[in-house]
């Protein structure tokens, strides 16, 4: 069988995470700061913190940009429900854009609207659909006109570059950035998460949610800091003599156990020395399936034009199902009989019973249903070959000619 995505391990990953398991470290420990070093430094961001997972990271983010129960967060339509979960994790109120037909991306068009009519807006959650970025600047000019923050859901996008060419990741569109670790995403750590922030309070304040809310050594105690300013804490527990007690530490919030492991780290740190090799071949990928779809009778290839910028987590094609009068299930069906893995990307998240039954309606995002009813993913990852994307071609070319006649 041909997924429709798949992560690629080789003996360098594999070995990286055996020396971690034979050298004693399991839980959080040296690798873990090294893979935060280097993600910075790839993304071009001052800081990263590696949490278990990109909902993780989503959380996290939401929490460190003050998302609360009077929050009213935008996001996409077309995104996964980890997206807007995140925002009703931290008691705020999730609300969608629907989608730019060409981009995939959330209609900045809309979110201009939104704004517009005066209704209260705390954040926007942007997704970079497929791993095409959205047009950050444009999206960072709207918010700082209304002073609210931005979080980058960049979990397809790892590798991705803006207009500007710069790196995804790089915050200089957004209050932090969020990735995902996950198999099927660009580089994978097993499960993991990832947030890059320019801001070193953000940067603290994730490090601290990451771990229970706890201050351990890592930076200033805020409580001995501001002992006698209302006995929050009794110092005798911090110091004696002046000096910090080797036991000593200190809850200022509640946070979370979304800690990564070690081992993880290691992975995720042999993965990321190959993003440019996985990259370069998702490219080539993705253009041979441009070239042979080209002319494609009832399919329309999506996000076309903008390889050079996107990842390539996904390759989407629009399939015209009413033409072949068959369904996407039967469509689907027959591929997989052919050994071809295909997926949706996504059941629009308002359309899911539990965002229905918070009032979200289906008529309020036509594009968004426009896509989703004729959208398929079709297999694109390192490991797949010319010969595998001329058959998937020819397969569906195939199916397709013989439901048009
Ligand atoms: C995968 C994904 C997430 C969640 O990441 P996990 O690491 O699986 O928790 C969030 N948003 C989008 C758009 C994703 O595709």
């Amino acid at each position: 069988m041909i997924p429709y995505g798949s992560h690629f391990l080789d003996d360098d990953d594999i070995d990286a995470v055996v020396e971690v398991l034979r050298n004693g470290w399991l839980t959080q420990g040296p690798k873990v700061a090294e893979f935060e070093k280097l993600v910075a430094s790839y993304t071009g961001a001052n800081y990263a913190v590696a949490v278990s997972s990109g909902t993780a990271g989503l959380h996290l983010a939401c929490l460190a940009a003050g998302v609360n129960e009077d929050s009213r967060v935008y996001t996409s339509a077309n995104t996964f429900v980890a997206t807007a979960n995140a925002v009703l994790y931290a008691g705020g109120q999730p609300q969608f854009c629907d989608i730019d037909p060409d981009t995939l991306n959330m209609s900045i068009d809309c979110l201009e609207q939104k704004f517009a009519s005066g209704e209260q807006i705390n954040g926007v959650i942007p997704v970079h659909f497929a791993g095409l970025p959205c047009d950050m600047a444009r999206i960072k000019s709207i918010a700082d006109q209304y002073a609210t923050f931005v979080i980058e859901d960049a979990a397809h996008a790892f590798g991705a570059t803006y207009l500007d060419g710069s790196r995804v990741g790089n915050c200089k569109y957004s209050d932090m950035t969020v990735f995902s670790l996950h198999p099927v995403k660009g580089v994978t750590s097993g499960e993991g998460g990832l947030i890059t922030t320019n801001d070193e309070a953000l940067y603290r304040h994730l490090l601290s949610l990451r771990s229970h809310g706890i201050c351990k050594g890592n930076f200033d105690f805020p409580g001995i800091s501001k002992a006698g300013q209302g006995d929050l804490i009794n110092l005798d527990d911090a110091l004696v003599d002046g000096e910090l007690n080797p036991w000593y530490y200190e809850m200022q919030e509640l946070g979370f156990n979304y800690r990564i492991t070690d081992f993880q780290c290691a992975l995720a740190t042999s993965q990321v020395k190959k993003a440019e090799k996985f990259l370069a071949r998702r490219r080539e990928l993705a253009d041979l399936y441009d070239k042979l779809l080209q002319g494609a009778q009832a399919i329309t290839v999506k996000q076309l034009g903008t390889r050079q910028q996107s990842s390539l987590h996904l390759y989407v094609i629009e399939i015209d199902f009413e033409a072949l009068k068959m369904s996407k299930g039967a469509f689907m069906r027959e591929l997989a009989s052919k050994e071809i893995g295909t997926q949706v990307h996504y059941i629009p998240v308002p359309f899911q019973p539990y965002y229905a039954d918070k009032g979200f309606h289906r008529e309020d995002f036509p594009a968004a249903k426009h896509y989703y009813d004729r959208a398929l993913s079709i297999p694109i990852y390192f490991g797949l070959s010319d010969e595998q994307v001329e058959f998937v071609v020819n397969e569906i070319s195939s199916v397709v000619k013989a439901h048009l006649s």
